[in-house]
C-alpha cells in the first residue's frame, strides 16, 4: 500500500515487481468527521505547485469524484502507472504486481473527507512541444449520510471547480432499476443541492463571459450491466449518455433544466461504460490490485479509457475564462475557494464566482508584474551598468503604461468595475519594483557612493 499522507515531499512508494510509482499522496484538504469544516494544508500544496519544473508549465488538473468505495482510488493508480511508464506499450504494468499509489481497499469505514493530490506532477510533451504538467486529484468523501452531504457536496464542487477533467465516477450496481437508471445524469441527484449548485454557479458565469466555466466532464459508470444495450467503452457510453441527456417534453421542468445546464456549463461531456473488473477485485480481502486477479475485459477497458484521459493528444488543459492557467496561478484559485468553504453553510454560487473572479484578477495582477520586472531587469538589472535617473524614469513610465494596458487587455472575471481594485493594487506594486530599481540603481553609481566622506578618503589613499 501507499505511503501514508502527511509530511511533505516526494518519496517513493513501496514497489512490489517491475512496477515503480514516484510520489505519495497529499490530503491537501480535509474535513475531520464530526468538525464540518475544511482544512487546507497550504504548505503541501505549494510544494507540489511552486516546484521549478512545473510553476510556469500549463497544467491538466484530473480529478476522480464520485461516491465512496466504488473504485475511484484503484482507477487512480493505473493513471500514475500510465503517467509513470509515459504512456509506453506496456504501460499497465505486470501480472503479479500489487498496486500502488493513492490509498484503496481499506474496509467500510472511511475516516476523512477531502481532497488528496499526487505528490509528484507529470510533465507530458504534447503534439506542439508544449508541455504540460499533469496533477492527479482523488476526492473522498461518503455521500451516504446526511450530516456530510454539506462535506462531500462541496468536496465534489471543489475538485469541480479546480480540475480541466472531472471524471464523474459511478456505479449501477446501486442504479439497476429503470428510474435510478434515469437519474445518472443529474450528479449524484439525492443530493440535489450539488447540480443546483453548479448549475446556477454555470448559470452566473455564463452571464459574464462566453466561456464555459468548466472544461471536460466524463461519466464513468462502474459494473455496466447491460452491455447487450449499450456496449462497453466510450461509443456505448456516448450513446447512452445522449438518451440520458436529451430533453423530452414530458420531462419534469427541473429534469430538463439540470439537463440544459449541465450541459452548457462543460465544454464536453462523455461517458464510458466499464465492465465488471470480476468477483476477486470486489470481494476478495486478499486481493492486491494485481493484474492476474482482475477480469481481461475490465482490463481491456482500461487500456482504451486511460489514454482517452491522459495522452498527450488528450489531455486536456485548465483554463479559466478561456486561458490556460500555470500551476501558480492555480494556488491562487486553491486559496480563494477554500477562503469561501470557511463556513458552516455550503457556499452560494455567487460567492463561488466570486472567488473565481478573485483568484483570476489576483493572477492577471500577478502575470502583469512579473512583465514589468522581466522588462525593467533587461533595462537596469544587477549585471546592467548604472543609468540616469531620468532615463531610468522615463523607462518605469514606458513600461508601467504598457504592463497597465497589458493587465486591461487579459480577460477578466467580474468585469472592469470588479477588475479596478486589483489595477490600482497593481500599479502600487510595480511603483514598489520601481522604488526598488532605484536604489539597486543608485548603488552602481560610484561618484554618487564617492560622495560619502569614508569611501572619498579611500579614493584619496589610492
Ligand atoms: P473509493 O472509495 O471510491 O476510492 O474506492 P477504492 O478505490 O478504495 O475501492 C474500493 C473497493 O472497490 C476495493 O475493494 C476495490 O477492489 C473495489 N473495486 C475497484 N474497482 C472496482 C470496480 O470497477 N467494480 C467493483 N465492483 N469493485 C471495484
Ligand atoms: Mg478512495
Amino acid at each position: 500500500m501507499a505511503t501514508a499522507a502527511g509530511d511533505h515531499g516526494v518519496e517513493t512508494s513501496k514497489t512490489n515487481g517491475s512496477v515503480f510509482v514516484e510520489g505519495k499522496p497529499l490530503q491537501v484538504i480535509q474535513c475531520k468527521e464530526g468538525e464540518h469544516k475544511l482544512t487546507l494544508d497550504e504548505d503541501a500544496i505549494r510544494d507540489v505547485l511552486l516546484s521549478p519544473e512545473i510553476c510556469n508549465k500549463n497544467v491538466a488538473v484530473v480529478s476522480v469524484a464520485g461516491a465512496f468505495r466504488k473504485g475511484k482510488s484503484f482507477l487512480l493508480d493505473f493513471f500514475l502507472r500510465y503517467l509513470e511508464a509515459n504512456g509506453s506499450e506496456d504501460w499497465l504494468g505486470n501480472d503479479t504486481a500489487s498496486l500502488e499509489g493513492f490509498p484503496w481497499r481499506g474496509g467500510s469505514e472511511r475516516d476523512t473527507t477531502g481532497m488528496l493530490l499526487w505528490s509528484k506532477p507529470f510533465v507530458i510533451k504534447r503534439p506542439n512541444g508544449e508541455e504540460v504538467a499533469v496533477l492527479l486529484m482523488d476526492t473522498q468523501g461518503a455521500f451516504d449520510s446526511q450530516s456530510t452531504v454539506k462535506d462531500c457536496a462541496t468536496v465534489f464542487a471543489l475538485s469541480t471547480l479546480l480540475s480541466s477533467v472531472q471524471v464523474y465516477n459511478i456505479s449501477m450496481q446501486l442504479q439497476e432499476n429503470d428510474l435510478q437508471h434515469l437519474q445518472v445524469v443529474a450528479l449524484a441527484s439525492h443530493y440535489d443541492k450539488v447540480p443546483k449548485l453548479f448549475t446556477e454557479y454555470g448559470r452566473l458565469a455564463l452571464q459574464q463571459s462566453d466561456c464555459t466555466p468548466f472544461q471536460h466532464l466524463e461519466f464513468l459508470v462502474r459494473d455496466w450491466p447491460y452491455a447487450y444495450e449499450y456496449d462497453y467503452g466510450d461509443e456505448g457510453g456516448n450513446k447512452f449518455l445522449t438518451k440520458k441527456l436529451a430533453i423530452e417534453d414530458n420531462q419534469h421542468p427541473e429534469l430538463q433544466c439540470i439537463r440544459e445546464h449541465i450541459k452548457s456549463c462543460f465544454s464536453s461531456i462523455g461517458c464510458f461504460l466499464m465492465p465488471h473488473p470480476g468477483l476477486k477485485v470486489a470481494n476478495s480481502p486478499h486481493f492486491d490490485g494485481r493484474l492476474q486477479d482482475i477480469e481481461k475485459e475490465f482490463k481491456d477497458a482500461l487500456k482504451k479509457f486511460i489514454p482517452m484521459v491522459l495522452s498527450a493528444e488528450n489531455l486536456v488543459v485548465k483554463k479559466i475564462q478561456g486561458e490556460a492557467i500555470t500551476a501558480k496561478q492555480l494556488l491562487e484559485y486553491f486559496k480563494s475557494y477554500i477562503k469561501m468553504y470557511d463556513s458552516d453553510e455550503l457556499p452560494e454560487p455567487k460567492s463561488m464566482l466570486q472567488a473565481t473572479a478573485e483568484a483570476n484578477n489576483l493572477s492577471a495582477v500577478a502575470t502583469a508584474k512579473e512583465q514589468y520586472i522581466r522588462d525593467m531587469e533587461e533595462f537596469c538589472g544587477g549585471d546592467k551598468p548604472y543609468v540616469g535617473p531620468d532615463i531610468l524614469k522615463e523607462k518605469h513610465d514606458h513600461y508601467l503604461n504598457s504592463t497597465l494596458e497589458f493587465f486591461d487587455s487579459k480577460r477578466k472575471m467580474g468585469g472592469p468595475e470588479f477588475s479596478l481594485p486589483y489595477r490600482t493594487r497593481l500599479e502600487e506594486e510595480l511603483i514598489q519594483e520601481y522604488e526598488r530599481f532605484i536604489s539597486n540603481n543608485d548603488s552602481k553609481n560610484v561618484f554618487a557612493a564617492a560622495r560619502t566622506p569614508a569611501v572619498f578618503l579611500s579614493l584619496m589613499i589610492i
